[in-house]
């Protein structure tokens, strides 16, 4: 199975919107490889954007040591989080030349045209806006929400609804040499060269936050579509519900965050899993506190069950507590909930009533599937 995630633009520490994405198909690929499927996970970097060189200009510092450094914190808490790794994660920067490929085939394949800035031509591509179900005012206006905010760049396009492919660089920002001039990728333009790079024209899975669906993702399918030709680019996509936080969507922006840091010191990696794990993806969720710490204590009880039974007679060694064994066959109402759209919050009731009846074994199988990480404490 391929499965491509947009990932973050490594401009500032990751809170729980993010932790909530990679988590929920951290989720989905163990689910998968538990079940005997293989499984190749592409999430990129967008390391070519606003935010980076914004901030990187405000401290002083080179954008790629920022994005290097903002990376490896990314991985950093993930790890503790216990994420199977992505196989490939692509970074925009290094990706330029795949990028201008992309984008030259459309523009000689009629999908795209050159005024201040290479755009593609979204008349020419019946289905815009049929993944996201929005009609065409819904999408000038939020398009224009997304220009206000410098996210789509340029402006001489013949359509509010098309988009730059390829864009000057602004002052100060990286620019790099093409037919188009001088400049940088357009958003979008990215994730449709990167994925056919990685898994090839069509893709099982894609996920992101809810927040891509449009304009990214439709503008995603669109492009793909038009310069392979196969339909559809994607056979299931996969879209993560907003965090809020005290009452509002946790943004940085808004200065409202839980850093994964945060939840971190209070609780342990497997209690922020089942706590982020207990929200149905797709749909919008308010972190509290309380929850996290409702989770601990059920973590704590499973750890106090695992390690009375490692004690016990010929039970496993300590440290195969999560995962470490041989993969076991999963009980089957868990593997259902997770084959039903993945259903975590329904997973993880199976996995409190097999420790409620004192079921380690049990237990042992379904937790590395939803919390990942080997440890309780
Ligand atoms: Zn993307």
């Amino acid at each position: 199975m391929s499965l491509y995630v947009c990932g973050v633009t490594p401009y500032d520490s990751g809170h729980m919107g993010h932790a909530f994405t990679f988590c929920t198909f951290d989720v989905l690929v163990r689910f998968m490889e538990a079940s005997g499927v293989r499984v190749r996970y592409v999430q990129n970097v967008t390391d070519v954007d606003d935010p980076l060189f914004e901030r990187a200009r405000r401290d002083g510092v080179d954008w790629r040591s920022l994005a290097d450094h903002e990376i490896e914190l990314l991985v950093r808490d993930m790890t503790v989080l216990g994420w199977r790794p992505p196989d490939v994660m692509p970074r925009v920067s290094e990706e330029i030349g795949p990028i201008l490929v992309a984008a030259t085939r459309l523009k000689r394949r009629g999908f795209a045209y050159h005024t201040d800035a290479l755009y593609f031509d979204a008349s020419r591509y019946s289905g815009y806006g049929a993944l996201s179900h929005l009609s065409r005012r819904s999408m000038v206006r939020k398009l224009r929400a997304e220009e206000l905010l410098g996210v789509v760049g340029a402006n001489a396009k013949a359509d509010a609804l098309d988009f730059p492919l390829w864009r000057p660089s602004g002052a100060g920002e990286p620019a790099w040499p093409s037919e188009f001039g001088e400049g940088r990728p357009g958003w979008h333009i990215e994730c449709s060269a990167m994925a056919m790079r990685y898994l090839g024209p069509q893709i099982d899975i894609h996920g992101g936050g809810r927040d891509l669906e449009f304009s990214h993702h439709e503008s995603e399918r669109a492009q793909s579509e038009s310069l392979t030709g196969k339909v559809p680019f994607a056979r299931t996509w996969m879209h993560t519900g907003l965090v809020r936080y005290n009452g509002r969507k946790m943004s940085k922006s808004l200065g409202n965050l839980v850093l994964v840091g945060q939840a971190l010191e209070r609780a342990p990696a497997a209690a922020v899993r089942l706590y982020l794990a207990s929200h149905r993806y797709g749909r919008d969720w308010a972190f509290q506190w309380s929850g996290l710490a409702q989770a601990a204590r059920f973590v704590e009880r499973m750890r106090v069950l695992l390690e009375g039974e490692v004690r016990g007679a010929g039970a496993p060694k300590p440290g195969t507590a999560a995962g470490a064994g041989p993969r076991s066959v999963l009980p089957k109402r868990f593997a259902a909930a997770l084959a039903n759209n993945l259903d975590t919050p329904t997973a993880i009731r199976e996995l409190r009533a097999a420790v409620r009846r004192g079921d380690a074994a049990a237990v042992r199988t379904m937790l590395p599937v939803l919390a990942g990480t080997a440890s309780l404490r």
